[in-house]
């Protein structure tokens, strides 16, 4: 009987990083230079209605600033999701979607909770509205990627909770544990105008790439979200020889100890 597990991410790489970034505010512009300069890759939580004011990215810049990275929801005004009627939180969210699409010539279906604030209602409002994972501000502190559900898809931390004994928890891998780590970090951009912050994220970005090196995947979370579902979508034979990859990705597994590639499309011998 063969030994399977999964998944690895792309390429076999056992480590992964996401970021998450709310509000749009022009301070992005710095991140995603930073985030571009390392080979990181953000998402940026948008509100379709503020885009264009005072100290918020414009119309015009959509496109291009966020090229390489994902723009995502975060719901048209920024209300507290809980607080409103189901009516208008569905407006608030397909008017967003709307918005952002509009300017990015894209499927926006990612989505950050404004204030972090959520319950089962707003889940199930997310859902009517085709949202495929919404991010929470409840940080795990780990680095696994199993959401029980995916519109409540708990990050690591914020960004000034990384510290240096995170990230050395992070690249320090136990024999037991093959499993492929995750390490999702959220924040706002316009807090890095505190004393040391844009130094601070500097210092995370250079980190992960330098002990990532090749062993580590930067996704948007919609990548994430994306490779997450070619995982799931496998179907293994009962006695283990062969597995079947409906998805259109391709998708790294360990068998016997060994990377596997299992093609997009295929189906492969074990
Ligand atoms: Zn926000």
């Amino acid at each position: 009987m063969k030994s399977i597990s999964m998944p690895l991410w792309p390429e076999g790489r056992p480590f992964a990083v996401t970021f998450s970034y709310d509000d749009g505010r022009d301070h992005d512009r710095r991140l995603v230079e930073i985030f571009n300069r390392s080979g990181l890759k953000g998402t940026f939580n948008l509100n379709g209605s503020r885009i264009g004011k005072e100290g918020v990215v414009t119309e015009a810049e959509v496109k291009s600033l966020y090229t390489g990275h994902e723009v995502a929801a975060h719901f048209l005004t920024h209300p507290f999701p809980s607080r409103i009627p189901r009516e208008r939180l569905v407006v608030e969210v397909m008017e967003d979607r709307k918005r952002l699409e509009s300017l990015t010539g894209g499927v926006v279906d990612g989505l950050a909770y404004p204030f972090g604030d959520w319950n089962a209602e707003v889940i199930q409002g997310l859902q009517a509205c085709g949202i495929r994972y919404a991010r929470t501000t409840v940080a795990t502190n780990g680095f696994a990627c199993k959401p029980a559900d995916w519109l409540a898809w708990h990050p690591t931390c914020h960004d000034r909770a990384v510290t240096p004994a995170l990230m050395e928890n992070f690249f320090t891998v136990r024999g037991w544990d093959t499993s492929a780590r995750l390490f999702y970090i959220w924040g706002h951009s316009y807090e890095f105008d505190r004393e040391g912050g844009w130094e601070s994220i500097e210092g995370i970005c250079r980190t992960l790439r330098e002990r990532g090196g090749e062993k580590l995947w930067a996704a948007t979370n919609g990548m994430v979200r994306d490779y997450m579902a070619a995982t799931q979508s496998l179907r293994f034979g009962a006695d283990g020889q062969a597995v079947v990859n409906p998805s259109a990705l391709d998708v790294w597994i360990v068998v016997d100890g060994a990377t596997v590639r299992v093609p997009a499309g295929k189906t492969a011998a074990l």
